[in-house]
């Protein structure tokens, strides 16, 4: 486990998912009031994310808010069993999603279908939380947790309930909205799961460029350099891909020939184990090729 601030009242803790370093984060805010984790991670990890917090030296009474980014099971599968241990905390969420985080099976069984049993249940199950610890959001809500606000924007471009989340200081909590970010390569990776709308994509991107981030979290993984020249080379991939895809797929090529020739080449340049690069990519392809 490895925890860090990364500014003033932001704290990254690597969860370790998949026995993986640096590939999925969850934040912690942390204002004279209280405290908001940003996603919960999945429930195979939710354990170590409550020591890290404890480590850090807060006390689990003082998260009032689990933020979740959007409802898919790397981000949001654990917050049912962390509010077991941060009894103060209501879990944020996008409003359309309040009745399958309370009741997950469709949740759990979209991303069986995708991602197959054997990741999936390395992931954990997805855990359920009870209605009432649910705040649901469609963007606009501001939660104050004493000298630091968070504030819920919509960028429904990933899935149709992606939220951001801005914190004070000008930086962008922004789940997958924008990518991922793969630090050890230092290099981007779209996120095009199916429900991926590029359009929609396309327009989020601008409206948090126009924000002028001060810096960019990604939940995989962490900071780029540079949060406009990410977003640019976040968009660049996307086109990318696109483009691949729709060549390959005019020329007969079958889903799992794209995605063999693609995950390899993933491997390679993002420097991940074959077999998440390979679940990557056919997130990607099926995501790019859905109608
Ligand atoms: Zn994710």
């Amino acid at each position: 486990m490895s925890c860090k601030a990364v500014e003033e009242g932001v704290y990254l803790i690597d969860t370790y998912a998949l026995n993986v370093p640096r590939y999925i984060a969850v934040y912690l805010v942390a204002g004279v009031k209280g405290l908001a984790l940003i996603d919960s991670g999945p429930s195979s990890v939710a354990g170590r994310v409550v020591e890290a917090v404890k480590g850090l030296g807060f006390n689990v009474n003082d998260v009032k808010y689990i933020v979740l980014t959007h409802a898919h099971m790397d981000h949001a599968g654990g917050a049912g069993l962390l509010v077991r241990d941060f009894k103060e905390a209501k879990v944020v969420v996008y409003e359309r999603v309040v009745k399958h985080l309370v009741n997950p099976v469709k949740l759990y069984e979209g991303f069986k279908s995708l991602f197959g049993e054997e990741l999936t249940s390395r992931y954990g199950f997805f855990s359920p939380v009870p209605a009432d610890l649910i705040i649901p959001v469609k963007g606009g809500e501001m939660f104050d947790l004493g000298g630091v606000a968070l504030t819920v924007i919509s960028t429904p471009g990933h899935t149709p309930h992606e939220l951001s989340i801005t914190v004070g200081s000008g930086s962008i909590f922004v789940g997958d909205a924008v990518g991922l970010y793969l630090p050890d390569a230092d290099y981007y990776l779209p996120a095009t799961p199916p429900g991926f709308n590029y359009e929609q994509y396309l327009k989020d991107m601008e409206f948090l460029k126009g924000l002028n981030p001060k810096k960019l979290y990604f939940a995989h993984f962490g900071s780029p350099p540079n949060p406009l020249k990410a977003i640019d080379e976040c968009v660049k991939t996307v086109e990318e891909w696109r483009r691949y895809v729709i060549e390959k797929s005019k020329a007969g090529f079958t889903l799992e020939q794209i995605v063999n020739a693609k995950a390899e080449e993933i491997r390679v340049k993002a420097k991940l184990p074959f077999e998440l690069a390979k679940l990557l990519t056919l997130m990607n392809v099926t995501g790019l090729t859905a109608k």
